[in-house]
């Protein structure tokens, strides 16, 4: 499908309906950047989750999981640097008084260039036809040469003007390229300020003894923090990694695009601790292995791409996002940041710990280097949601909703659906799901016709669908039918579960896409 603002309004109305994800305290008209994950949302978020946990913890020997707290001590934050330096760079357009990230800003201006590219390649393929070379066009055009440098040239000084703290010359450069409020259509700004993201709260019943709080920003500092005990007691060397999954707030400045940027979110983070010097070839290790995972889940190679950090944080000595492709257009969907001993050293200072490993192979003590990956399952979740929306036009000229969500993070797996409410078969039907029920989501079905059921299951993203119909009573047989290809194949009841079991099991789901 077509990815666009109509169908991202779409996917949102099609999330509510389907019973993914809602406002949050809708009753009193919603909290802003505030989301529910509903009964199938909340399904499939459990499922990336596991999906992320079991490649990323089961799957290497040298990587562990924790669970620490929302809730930190306060010299942490400060160590860290997100009291001084956790701020985006806000400006407000005096018209219509409504406020912008300045780097976002700049950001789809040259989203804008991204698309005059595109619009050439379409019109080189409609005039080459078959003998286009897509390539060799996007790096010989002289048009696109120069659109693409327009875009990096923005991007370079914008990342060295932030860097600098230089907010006069993000402002200035917001007016060079005569960027207008989307809403007031003018030029309006005014200066570009810091905001700091971090939400605080209180410790404590007595306004005298309360402490300050944070709420966290991002879940990493509760892997430093636990550093020293997690090696100690897993009996891990270095090279190994310690991953994570966990809530994350930001006080985002602006919170628009529904799941994308929210205030109170789910982070899926691995840092991994390496020996000085080695970091930028695990940072390389890294960036490949998470690329393909995301390939993994069989959304479409095409959907994704490396964007390396011109403006690196204080604490990165290298740092890319792996871009998806929204409705809204590339988007980052996980940093992988080399984020050097900064982290670990700044706690040695501040807490006054020696937070220094000994490396038994070197015989020698060090602070270990750290590469960290970091997901947002919320992105995530829309990732796989905006992919999978499609409507498909049918060979009888009908046409169909369907959520070709990947069968290993769909929400049910199985809908059991008896022919007739009678003759015995809805009690067929049941024994079918008590004998699948603990291995795989399944859920019984036996309102309307059978025809609506398969279109409601094909919308909710239900890969399967099992029907039981009077043959069923005499030969122990029933119908499988594809969500996807909504072909029809009978099958005994003894063989569902395996029929199925690509949709848990992460080994047949991948051994099934390389088919
Ligand atoms: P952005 O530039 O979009 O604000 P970021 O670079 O600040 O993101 P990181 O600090 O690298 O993000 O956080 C790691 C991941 O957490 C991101 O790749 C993203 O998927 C997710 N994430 C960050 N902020 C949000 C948010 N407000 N809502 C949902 N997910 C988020």
């Amino acid at each position: 499908m077509a990815k666009n603002d109509d169908t991202f309004r779409k996917v949102i109305a099609h999330a509510k309906e389907y019973g993914y994800i809602f406002a949050s305290s809708e009753i009193y008209d919603g909290l802003s950047a505030v989301y529910d994950y509903a009964q199938n949302g909340a399904e499939l978020k459990k499922n990336l989750k596991d999906y992320w946990w079991r490649s990323m913890v089961y799957g290497n020997q040298d990587i562990v999981g924790i669970d620490a707290s929302i809730l930190m001590h306060p010299k942490t934050w400060k160590a860290s640097g997100h009291v001084d330096a956790f701020n985006d760079p806000l400006i407000d357009n005096k018209d219509s008084k409504r406020r912008y990230r300045a780097d976002v800003l700049i950001e789809e201006h040259v989203d804008k260039l991204d698309k005059k590219i595109e619009r050439e390649v379409k019109k080189a393929q409609k005039r080459f036809g078959d003998a286009f070379d897509k390539e060799q066009f996007l790096e010989t055009n002289e048009r696109v040469l120069r659109y693409k440098k327009e875009g990096q040239d923005i991007l370079k000084r914008m990342g060295e003007s932030l860097a600098k703290e230089d907010l006069a010359d993000v402002k200035a450069l917001i007016e060079e390229l005569e960027i207008v409020c989307p809403v007031s259509g003018s030029k309006n700004w005014t200066d570009v300020r810091q905001f700091n993201l971090m939400f605080s709260t209180k410790l404590g019943a007595s306004a005298d003894s309360a402490m300050d709080l944070y709420l966290r920003p991002e879940t990493a500092q509760g892997i430093f923090v636990n550093f020293q005990n997690v090696q100690q007691t897993s009996r891990q060397h270095i090279p190994f990694g310690i991953a994570q999954i966990g809530k994350a707030f930001r006080n985002e400045i602006v919170a628009r695009q529904f799941i994308f940027r929210m205030r109170e979110f789910e982070q899926m983070e691995m840092q991994y601790f390496v020996k000085p010097g080695e970091e930028l070839e695990w940072y390389e290790h890294w960036k490949q292995k998470r690329l393909e995972w995301h390939y993994s889940l069989g959304l479409g190679k095409e959907n994704y791409r490396f964007q390396d950090h011109e403006n690196l944080s204080h604490y990165a000595n290298a740092a890319t996002d792996i871009q998806f492709n929204y409705p809204f257009g590339f988007r980052e969907l996980e940093g992988i940041h080399s984020r050097t001993d900064f982290d670990l050293k700044a706690h040695e200072t501040a807490s006054g710990r020696n937070l220094k490993y000994f490396d038994p192979f070197e015989n020698k003590s060090y602070i270990p280097y750290v590469v960290e990956t970091s997901i947002g399952l919320d992105r995530l979740v829309l990732a796989v949601l905006s992919n999978s929306y499609q409507e498909e036009e049918l060979e009888n000229g009908t046409t169909r909703v369907v959520m070709k969500l990947p069968a290993i993070v769909a929400p049910v797996k199985a809908a059991v659906l008896p022919l007739v409410r009678k003759d015995g078969l809805p009690e067929l039907a049941k024994e079918i799901i008590e004998d699948l029920q603990w291995e795989y989501n399944v859920q019984y079905d036996d309102k309307e016709s059978v025809g609506r059921r398969y279109r409601r299951q094909d919308a909710a993203g239900t890969p399967y669908c099992i029907t039981v119909d009077h043959q069923t009573k005499e030969d122990g047989t029933v119908t499988i039918r594809d969500r996807d290809t909504m072909e029809q194949e009978r099958v005994k009841i003894s063989e569902i579960s395996n029929r199925l079991r690509h949709t848990v099991s992460a080994r047949d789901w991948i051994a099934q896409l390389k088919k």
